[in-house]
């Protein structure tokens, strides 16, 4: 079992850092908030995702244990 990486858009407030630490994994949107890209729902178990987990002001950020990775 792998880990999830999805993003609460209610929480999110487009400071785009999840970006700046992780770009191959978090993108900006047309809506101002940040997204995990296509393809790379299954990185929570990365370093990286969880360093932006950890520093997203928001909270936003949301790493689970997930049968689909
Ligand atoms: S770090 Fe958190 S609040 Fe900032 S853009 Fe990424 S998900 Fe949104």
């Amino acid at each position: 079992m792998g880990k999830k990486v999805t993003i609460d858009h209610e929480l999110c407030v487009g400071d785009a850092i999840c970006v700046d630490i992780a770009p191959d994994v978090f993108e900006m949107g047309d809506d101002g908030l940040a997204h995990v890209k296509e393809g790379m729902e299954c990185a929570g178990d990365r370093d990286d995702v969880q360093e932006a987990a950890e520093q997203c002001p928001g909270g936003a950020i949301l790493i689970e244990d997930s049968d689909e990775c």
